[in-house]
């Protein structure tokens, strides 16, 4: 199986906690793949954002980011052991590149994907070594092109390294969800929400038996609960349904996940960590419950303005 643990899910001491019990309870080999603690990714991005202006101060971010990360190794390892000097050295890292950043003044999209995934890179050794399980890093399998921000990802040299390093491997395996690497060998990541899609590249490659998104609420919803708080679960869906709500604004699952899972057939099963016993959502290629309910969910995108265009000028005129 491979299980994937989004951002809540491993954002705090006692919520890692509950992802141990998950992974351990589980009775076959096992992937699992991390987001970085909730908000991180947001305040690396605001950190290099501020870093970039020149006067901006990326301090207060880097502390806040630094603090997080201190109090759940204290909690989880009460402060020994070689996970505080792993994750001292990548948050030096940070610290540089921001650094860096403020020195020119400038950020470019490939400096950003340098320190984007750096909650994952820290992540992934938090869970690998409190789970006691062997860390891969997926950069070093999943490969893209250098389109930094949301690189596409070159399946064959990606499922061909997968295979390559999980061959033989039986456990439990913790991987950094979100990011990759170009051909140069540079960082680059596969788009906000990512971490869904690298469980969906690993399964596929490997042909699991199932995808489990593990998240924060019971499973696909007929609406976003954060804003229609009488929303329930889907029991079912198929992936197209899935594939649909999700590209139209459903967050639970990031859109580009449902296509790797499908081709190979393999169920993706959406769970609540807060909740295991809750069975979610099933998605699937054919379904029964719910098969006659013509809507099965409403999504909705906000912040969105719909421009109308028009002028006598534009007929004809390239890239218009
Ligand atoms: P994770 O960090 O686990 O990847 P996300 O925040 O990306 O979690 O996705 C889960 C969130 O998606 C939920 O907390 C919920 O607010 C939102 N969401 C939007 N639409 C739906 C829906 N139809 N069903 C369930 N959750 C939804
Ligand atoms: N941490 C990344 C993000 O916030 C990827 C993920 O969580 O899926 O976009
Ligand atoms: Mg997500």
């Amino acid at each position: 199986k491979v299980l994937k643990f989004g951002g809540t899910s491993v954002g705090t001491a006692e919520n890692i906690k509950k992802v141990k019990s998950i992974v351990k309870s589980q009775n076959c080999d096992v992937i699992v793949v991390v987001s970085a603690l909730g908000g991180i990714t947001d305040k690396i991005l605001t950190a290099a954002n501020n870093a970039s202006q020149g006067a901006g101060d990326f301090h207060t971010e880097l502390k806040e980011i630094r603090t997080r990360h201190e109090e759940v190794i204290q909690t989880l390892f009460n402060g020994t052991g070689s996970i505080k000097d792993i994750v001292n050295k990548l948050l030096d890292e940070l610290e540089q590149i921001l650094t860096g950043i403020t020195l020119v003044g400038e950020l470019t999209a490939k400096t950003l994907d340098r320190i984007a995934g750096i909650g994952e890179r820290i992540s992934s050794n938090i869970v690998a070594q409190f789970i006691g399980a062997k860390r891969f890093d997926s950069s070093e399998f999943i490969r893209t092109d250098s389109a930094f921000g949301k690189a596409m990802v070159d399946f064959e040299v990606t499922n061909k390294n997968i295979q390559d390093s999980f061959a033989g491997f039986n456990g439990i395996a913790v991987v950094p969800g979100f990011i990759s690497k170009n051909s140069k060998g540079e960082f680059t990541t596969i788009g906000r929400g990512g971490s869904d899609y690298t469980a969906a590249i690993i399964s596929a490659a490997l042909d699991v038996e199932i995808l489990e998104i593990w998240t924060d609420v019971n499973g696909f919803m007929t609406a976003d609960p954060r804003v229609i708080r009488k929303a329930y679960t889907i029991p079912e869906l198929t992936y197209s349904e899935a594939m649909e709500l999700s590209h139209f604004g459903a967050k639970v699952i990031y859109p580009p996940t449902i296509l790797p899972v499908y081709k190979k057939q393999i169920p993706i099963v959406i769970k609540n960590t807060f909740e295991p016993e809750n069975p979610g959502t099933r998605i699937l290629h054919r379904v029964e419950k719910g098969a006659d309910r013509i809507i099965k969910g409403i999504s909705s995108i906000s912040g969105i303005a719909l421009v109308t265009i028009q002028g006598i000028g534009m007929v004809g005129v390239a890239g218009i």
